[in-house]
């Protein structure tokens, strides 16, 4: 194997946090470019700092806050850019970086598709019965009636209420089923006019047999599925949440599968999930609200998983990786966290 780098040029990365998963993705990233990696699988904080001496860049991915005094120490130790190897950023501490000129970048979209793929996988299981067939075959019971008749994709009109990258991923592929995409978003892409109807979110609400959220978690979107947006969709509609757990009220996502107004509804995050996910208790530890959701049938629950494929972890792992040597060397990346 012949290294790209320059033996002069060759850079030591400090890999905080590092999972198992990542491992095979920095050894072919390593061999690749020549640079070298160390990894720890603790996060950067006030103690683990000091580890970054004599390196001359790091990454981390953590859900722990990055507190003031670590970017004196890291400014201290000539290191001068913290690239995050996730999307949400808010670990850090932007202006205390920035007034000790710490570079910062994040992956912002390590695999649109993962996620899409997921939430395409889950409506199928909803419209399939899957979870309600499994229940009763586990009790011996193979008839069809166990389960009931499904509806087929090409048939259903989907609202997807935020088409960004995610969004977008998933439309095309219902698009590309037969399905209609009625699109809900301030901002309107003209690319996307192919395999989206743009509409207003109450003409996609009085339309669409499946909502599907994928907006960001702002001031706007926080519990935007609340009693008057559930009065407005028509009954038998299927709701899919695989953005943020803040943006549906769950005592009305509740009321609405216990009235039937939901015919399902299938979800990868919830307001109260660090309580619960990534944890392993006993099933009676769970939340009361989690509890008695996940007894429906028609209510599937993931443990924010959507993310998680094999291209997904290689994408954050090479993209911070890159744009940490970038930075270093003064270059530009589109990953930047800009001032
Ligand atoms: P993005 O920024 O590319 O797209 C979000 C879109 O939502 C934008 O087009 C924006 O204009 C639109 N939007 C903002 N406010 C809106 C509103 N009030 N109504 C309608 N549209 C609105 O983001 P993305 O990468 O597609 O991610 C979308 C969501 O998915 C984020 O909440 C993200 O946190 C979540 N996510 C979940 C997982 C998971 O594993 N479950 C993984 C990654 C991201």
């Amino acid at each position: 194997l012949i290294a790209s780098a320059p033996l002069e040029d060759i850079m030591k990365i400090l890999m905080y946090n590092t999972v198992s998963d990542e491992m095979p993705y920095v050894e072919k990233w390593t061999e690749k470019t020549g640079h070298e990696v160390v990894t720890i699988d603790q996060p950067l904080n006030e103690t683990t700092v000091d580890r970054a001496k004599g390196f001359d860049a790091i990454t981390t991915q953590q859900t722990t806050a990055i507190n003031v005094p670590v970017y004196a120490q890291l400014a201290q130790f000539n290191i001068k850019q913290i690239a995050i190897r996730q999307v949400g950023y808010d670990v850090l501490d932007l202006p205390e970086a920035f007034a000790h000129n710490i570079r910062l970048s994040n992956v912002a979209a390590y695999s649109p598709r993962a996620i899409a793929e997921y939430t395409l996988t889950q409506l199928f299981n909803l419209i399939r019965h899957n979870k309600k067939f499994d229940r009763a075959m586990n009790t011996g019971d193979y008839t069809w009636a166990a389960g009931g008749q499904a509806r087929e994709i090409h048939d259903l009109t989907v609202a997807v209420i935020g088409v960004g990258r995610i969004g977008t991923a998933l439309a095309e592929m219902l698009h590309a089923l037969g399905a209609t995409v009625l699109g809900v978003d301030p901002i309107y892409r003209a690319q996307n006019e192919p395999f989206v109807t743009y509409t207003t979110l109450d003409d996609a609400l009085s339309r669409a047999d499946v909502i599907s959220f994928h907006t960001p978690l702002n001031d706007e979107t926080r519990y935007m599925a609340d009693e008057n947006f559930f009065a407005k969709i028509q009954p038998g509609t299927i709701m899919l949440n695989f953005a943020r757990g803040e943006i549906v009220d769950m005592v009305e996502l509740e009321k609405a599968l216990e009235s039937k107004l939901l015919a399902g509804a299938a979800f990868d995050v919830t307001p109260n999930e660090n309580d619960f996910m990534n944890q392993k208790q006993d099933i009676t530890a769970l939340p009361a609200d989690v509890k008695r959701l996940i007894e429906y049938d028609n209510f599937l629950l993931s443990p924010h998983i959507a993310f998680y494929t094999n291209t997904a972890i290689k994408n954050m792992v090479e993209m911070a990786l890159n744009d940490a040597v970038t930075m270093v060397n003064g270059g530009v990346t589109e990953n930047e966290i800009l001032r």
